[in-house]
Order: structure tokens, then C-alpha cells, then sequence
């Protein structure tokens, strides 16, 4: 487990990034399991928080393969990008969801599946080491979903609740669609069947539950995605700026302004907390004072004291934008951000066509490589 702490998250994505191309592409559907994976990069909870940023993890791969050999790491990590950007230009989806998690009790079934008492030894030692790890391989990840939906019957809103419980990466958009994706209502009548025969295959026969799965269930009939709408125009800071850092963008910096103080707001786990408090304590020793915590309703305040702009990295649709709201801020976005989600108009296929024209545009240019 990598710690979280920006100095842990760099050692990992450089000791990484040698196995970012056809090691990557090979091996990254198989999961032989906690302390044995080496084919993919466990660097999920950083980039969600970003104590490492999208961009630093593709420049990475690109600067130990060709934009072909790394194609398969550079595309997942633009997955990411892709479903932020589809949940920020429908935000009403995670309304939706909130709504139906809020008013959705928890049923015993869907306890003991959470404990890992359902008999099928896969899921009740995947279930224990989300627990235990708050990290699933992704395979995983479709296996679980999957088998919560279609061979245990339980509602998938109780299953992404208990993944967002857990999982230090907890993410509002990559967890809700990709839920929705496995139960065939994000892309409706296509859902994703977990078979038994590609459990032993891809866990190295680890865990073998023939006859145990449905594998003949009929996707979720439930409403499909909303139209796109617009994103939001962010802010642009030019001035003296007091920065209140929150746990989506933990090493966010206004470039071109003078921070003269950083703040943080309070985060929903232990490991965004951790995360943030080091993200904070990197941005603050740019400037002369130390980092301070705020609670949302202090933060306008805490600025006009140090009569400096309000200023926070934008908060993409998701329990912190909501918690955030009510505070009068300027919120700036990265760059990054600006250039991918409007392109989350349809389906990923469209979205990766842009993928060549959006590594151009990374700057400096990024080296070619072997
Ligand atoms: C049901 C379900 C729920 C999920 N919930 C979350 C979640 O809450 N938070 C989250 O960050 N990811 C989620 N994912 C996506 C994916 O499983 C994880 O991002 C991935 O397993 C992280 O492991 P890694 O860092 O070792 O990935 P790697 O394979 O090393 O990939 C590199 C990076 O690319 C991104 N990435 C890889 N696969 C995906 C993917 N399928 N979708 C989006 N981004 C991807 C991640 O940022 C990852 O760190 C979910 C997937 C499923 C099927």
C-alpha cells in the first residue's frame, strides 16, 4: 500500500512507470492478489486526490515508452478523465444517486454480503480485503459489481455506497458509472457478466466458483444517462490569493498569483485527510505561514483578514462540490480538466479518438520514447 504522502506517491510512479507499456497492456487484467501485483500501478487513491496528477502519470509512461507501447495505461488513465467529465456535464446523475443512496436502508442480505458471509469464497475474500486494504484490483472491482447485481440480487446503489465506504480512491464519478456501467444502464442493455471460467483464468486459479454465478442475467432495466449539458466556466485568479486546498485537488496551485496563505478544508476519510494535510503543508511552505484548518463557513472570513482573494481548486460533481457549495470563492480549474470534460459528451470510444490530439497539447511535448 502506498502511502499518502506525495514523496510515496513519485517513488511508486517512477518504480512503475518501466512496466507501464507491454507489461501494463499483458498483465493488467490478472490479479494474483494483495502484495503479489505487478502489472498494475495502485496509484488509484493518489491521482484521485491528486497528490500525483493525471498528467505526471501519462508523462511518466511517456517517458519510458512510445505513445503505442504505453497506449493501453495512457487510455485508462483518460478513463478517469472521461467519467469526471461525464458526471460534470450531467450533474443531475449524482442528485439522482444520492437521493436513492440516502432513502435505501441497507437490507440484512446486503449486510452479510458487506461481511463477507455469502458463501461464494471469491466475493467473501474480496469483500474482506476491501475492508482490510480499501483497494481492489479492478477485474475485481467488475467481478464484485457484478456478482452483487446479477447473482446476489442486491440493489447496486447499496453496493457503490459500500465500495465509496471503503475505497481510498473513492471517487463520485469513476464508482457511480462504473457501477452503472456493470448493471447495463450506462450504456443501456450492454451489462457486464462475471463467469466463473474468467475468475479461475484471470486469479491464477486462486478461486474457482463454478456453478455458483448467474451467468444468463438480463441487464438492469432502469433509466440510461441524461443528455450532456455545459460545463460550468471556471474562475481565473490574478491576485493576491489566500488558497483553501480541499481533498479533490490536493496539490492544486493558482499559477501566476501571490498565495499568500493556504487552507484546508475538513476531508471525508483518513486517507484524503492524510493526503490533504501533505498536499497543504507542500503548498504552504511556498509561502511564509503555516497551513491552517477551516471549516466551510470560516473561509470568506479567514480571506478578508488576510485581504486576499478566495481562492479553491474546482470541485468536481461529488460530496465535496456539495459540501463546498456554500462558500464564495474563485474556483479555478487545471488545465487538464478544462481540455477533457467537455469531450465526455458520449461513450468513451468517441472521447479516446481525442487521445493523440490531447498528448500534443501536453506541454513541454512529450519525449519520445522507447
Ligand atoms: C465497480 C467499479 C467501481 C470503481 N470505483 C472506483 C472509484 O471509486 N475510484 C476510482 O478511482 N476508480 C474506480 N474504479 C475504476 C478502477 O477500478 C480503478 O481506478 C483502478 O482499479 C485503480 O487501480 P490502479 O491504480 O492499480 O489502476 P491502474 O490499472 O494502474 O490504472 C492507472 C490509473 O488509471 C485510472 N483507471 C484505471 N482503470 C480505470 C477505470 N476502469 N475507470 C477509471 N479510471 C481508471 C486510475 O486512476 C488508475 O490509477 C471502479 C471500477 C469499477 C468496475
Amino acid at each position: 500500500m502506498v502511502e499518502p504522502f506525495r514523496a510515496a506517491a513519485l517513488a511508486r510512479l517512477a518504480e512503475f512507470a518501466p512496466r507501464m507499456g507491454r507489461h501494463y497492456a499483458a498483465g493488467r487484467n490478472s490479479d494474483p492478489g494483495p502484495g503479489a501485483r505487478r502489472d498494475v500501478s495502485e496509484l488509484s487513491a493518489h491521482v484521485r486526490h491528486r497528490l500525483i496528477t493525471e498528467e505526471e502519470m501519462v508523462r511518466a509512461a511517456l517517458s519510458h515508452h512510445s505513445p503505442q507501447a504505453a497506449e493501453k495505461f495512457i487510455q485508462e488513465v483518460y478513463w478517469r478523465s472521461y467519467w469526471k467529465g461525464f458526471l460534470e456535464l450531467r450533474p443531475q446523475m449524482w442528485r439522482e444517486y444520492r437521493a436513492r443512496a440516502d432513502a435505501t436502508p441497507i437490507t440484512p442480505a446486503a449486510q452479510a454480503a458487506m461481511e463477507g458471509r455469502t458463501g461464494i469464497a471469491c466475493f467473501d475474500a474480496w469483500a474482506r480485503e476491501l475492508a482490510e486494504t480499501g483497494y481492489l484490483h479492478n477485474h475485481v472491482r467488475m467481478w464484485v459489481a457484478s456478482i452483487w447485481i446479477f447473482t446476489l440480487r442486491l440493489d447496486w446503489v447499496l453496493g457503490a455506497e459500500w465500495f465509496l465506504r471503503h475505497l481510498h480512491d473513492a471517487d463520485a464519478a469513476s464508482n457511480t458509472l462504473s457501477w452503472r456501467w456493470v448493471a447495463g444502464i450506462q450504456t443501456p442493455g450492454k451489462h457486464y457478466l462475471a463467469r466463473a471460467e474468467n475468475i479461475a483464468r484471470h486469479t491464477l486459479g486462486r478461486f474457482d466458483p463454478g456453478g455458483e454465478l448467474n451467468e444468463a442475467a438480463e441487464p438492469l432495466d432502469e433509466p440510461g444517462p441524461p443528455p450532456a449539458g455545459l460545463l460550468p466556466p471556471a474562475d481565473t485568479p490574478r491576485e493576491r490569493v489566500a488558497l483553501l486546498l480541499h481533498e479533490d485537488d490536493v496539490t492544486f496551485w493558482p499559477e501566476g498569483c501571490d498565495v499568500v496563505a493556504v487552507g484546508m478544508l475538513p476531508a471525508m476519510r483518513p486517507f484524503a485527510e492524510a493526503a490533504l494535510a501533505d498536499g497543504a503543508r507542500l503548498a504552504a511552505a511556498r509561502t511564509a505561514r503555516a497551513p491552517e484548518a477551516l471549516a466551510p463557513t470560516d473561509a470568506a472570513r479567514w480571506a478578508a483578514g488576510l485581504d486576499a482573494q478566495l481562492v479553491m481548486p474546482w470541485a468536481p460533481v461529488g460530496w465535496c462540490a456539495d459540501a463546498t457549495a456554500s462558500i464564495l470563492a474563485l474556483r479555478a480549474r487545471r488545465a487538464w480538466d478544462e481540455e477533457c470534460w467537455p469531450l465526455a459528451r458520449r461513450g468513451f470510444f468517441p472521447f479516446k479518438e481525442n487521445i493523440p490530439k490531447l498528448l500534443r497539447s501536453l506541454h513541454p511535448p512529450a519525449a519520445p520514447g522507447r
